[in-house]
């Protein structure tokens, strides 16, 4: 299991430096018991420890779905936000809606600014992202990365369904990171768990999935830009096949994903927002 937030000696404060309480109770709570707790009770935690708005942004991926389960069922006061790009697989809007029925939950979608996807498109074409990594980025910026910033406005918290597991990018993968560029937490309760532990924690609790799912496809984003991948290929090999595997991201999760003590207290931002409630 990889470190959840131990502090080296350069990741302390600054002697004299404030600490946060709250900061504090939630990496000591996540590096004391962060093996024993489960996927239900590290949303609840999340929750109560990241004061101000918090923000799930699902892309009803199996590790979303789980997350999404655990956050519903427990009816924790977070947004659950979906970014309806133009391109998702009919499949992925059946299990939004599937997943709307079955918790009774709205899950906001947001579109791209329709301005920016017609000069996108007059630009490089319908499927003009394939020319190049600079296109395919631009693309991804217009229908995902714009909406993400509308998304995230005011949070003082984002809860993703990444895992260190999935990629090689995504190996530094940690409970609680700081997003300096978008200056709020992001956590990541799947950090350290397998697959094969998102599976079975869907099959438990009757979890509705995307059926492309049961067709080879482990990853799921839009469908120009996802493939079904062979036993044995890396989960994140369907991605954006054409492009190299260190180029394989999107730009929501471009930021370090330093572990939040080192980077909140260098940066003299190591409190949360004050509750809400
Ligand atoms: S995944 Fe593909 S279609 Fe979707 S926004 Fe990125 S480049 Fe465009």
């Amino acid at each position: 299991m990889a470190a959840a937030s131990g502090l080296t000696a350069t990741e302390r404060a600054p002697r004299g430096a404030p600490e946060s309480p709250t900061l504090e109770g939630l990496t000591n709570r996540l590096t004391a018991a962060s093996h024993s707790l489960d996927l239900f009770e590290r949303l609840s935690a999340i929750r109560r420890e990241a004061t101000g708005r918090l923000v799930f942004t699902t892309s009803f991926g199996l590790e979303d779905q789980a997350i999404g389960h655990a956050i519903f069922t427990q009816d924790l006061r977070v947004d659950v936000i979906t970014l309806d790009t133009g391109r998702l697989f009919p499949e992925t809007h059946q299990v939004w809606a599937q997943t709307e029925q079955r918790y009774g939950f709205r899950i906001h979608g947001l579109a791209p600014d329709h301005r920016k996807v017609e000069a996108l498109l007059a630009e490089q074409g319908i499927d003009g992202f394939r020319a190049s990594v600079a296109a395919r980025l631009a693309c991804c910026g217009v229908r995902k990365v714009e909406p993400l910033g509308r998304a995230l406005a005011g949070a003082s918290g984002w809860i993703t369904g990444l895992r260190a597991e999935q990629s090689g990018t995504r190996a530094g993968t940690s409970f609680v990171a700081r997003d300096q560029a978008r200056e709020l937490f992001k956590f990541n309760p799947l950090f350290d768990w397998t697959r094969k532990q998102v599976e079975d924690f869907v099959r438990e609790y009757h979890v509705p999935y995307n059926s492309l799912h049961d067709r080879g496809f482990l990853s799921i984003g839009c469908s120009p830009c996802t493939r079904a991948v062979a036993p044995g290929e890396p989960e994140r090999a369907g991605r954006w096949w054409w492009e190299a595997e260190d180029k394989k991201e999107c730009g929501l999760h471009s930021n370090p994903r330093r572990p939040v003590a080192a980077s909140a207290k260098a940066n003299g931002t190591d409190k949360l927002p004050e509750r809400v409630s």
